[in-house]
């Protein structure tokens, strides 16, 4: 199941407080767009004072067909590039696969 995790930050540019969800558990089969989030490092967090964009650290478990992947957001995005290749997930290009995507439609 896909679910989130609440967590406290603070802005170091604005110095607000604000609470946010990110991502403890992906499934690939729900999420294709997550992938590709992922892919173009866009799971930042935006700060509600400021609209500035804070990358948090943290790590989170992707389920697809043949396993489980570790994401940590603190790894460069080609690590992560290359976990997605092994298990599957994403094609040479870089594309998410097709089954991924049709099986996603298919849930609506
Ligand atoms: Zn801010």
């Amino acid at each position: 199941m896909t679910s989130l995790r609440p967590i406290e930050l603070t802005c170091p540019e604005c110095a607000t407080s604000f609470s946010a969800c990110i991502y403890a558990s992906i499934d690939t089969w729900m999420d294709p767009n997550l992938i590709e989030r992922i892919l173009r490092e866009e799971l930042g967090v935006m700060c509600p004072g400021c609209g500035g964009v804070l990358h948090v650290d943290y790590e989170l478990l992707l389920s697809c067909r043949r396993g489980t992947i570790r994401i940590s957001t603190s790894d460069p995005v080609e690590v992560n590039r290359k976990k997605l290749l092994e298990k599957g997930v994403i094609d040479g290009d870089g594309n998410v696969v097709d089954w991924i995507r049709s099986s996603a439609m298919h849930k609506e």
